[in-house]
């Protein structure tokens, strides 16, 4: 496998750069990107949740392994007084195995994937407080078939009870 079809190591950089390049289109409102671990509740917040093909890789014993089922939530609000526009995001990790460590490995996202979900949750807000006229979101998902079934007992996004709300 090619190097720059590999999920993107320095994650961050990539999302705060995706975001910065397609979010100008809102000129006189200015949006901030930030992960959230908890759910934003309140007036004003709108949710958006997709999934993509992401890439595991296990902090305490290495093991790596990709899911179809690589869940992000959005949360969103727009302040059109001080034309502040706010996006959350938390991205769903998952477990190793039930012999390795309990805690949840962060996913490695495709910058594709990424490109993606960004490209419609931009959409999203633009329908939303922009007038953009309403498409269909992006469902393509890069390409895999996983080997084994989804254990829905290593998934934070099925511990959450939200997994199965993604599209497709
Ligand atoms: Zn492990
Ligand atoms: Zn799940």
């Amino acid at each position: 496998m090619m190097a720059d079809l590999e999920p993107h190591l320095n994650l961050k950089t990539f999302w705060y750069d995706t975001f910065n390049a397609t979010f100008n289109v809102f000129d006189r409102d200015e949006w901030h990107l930030e992960p959230t671990n908890t759910e934003m509740t309140g007036s004003g917040w709108y949710t958006y949740q997709d999934k993509a093909k992401v890439k595991f890789v296990c902090s305490d014993c290495g093991r790596s392994w990709t899911s179809m089922k690589g869940v992000v939530i959005f949360w969103f609000q727009l302040n059109k007084e001080t034309h502040k526009g706010n996006l959350r995001f938390k991205l769903f990790g998952q477990k190793c195995n039930s012999n390795c460590t309990d805690t949840f490995q962060k996913p490695r996202w495709y910058r594709e994937e990424i490109e993606k979900v960004l490209s419609n949750i931009l959409q999203k807000i633009g329908e939303k407080f922009y007038s953009f006229k309403p498409k269909e979101s992006d469902t393509k998902t890069r390409q895999g078939r996983p080997r084994k079934p989804h254990n829905t007992s290593m998934c934070e996004a099925c511990q959450m009870g939200v997994c199965n709300k993604s599209r497709g």
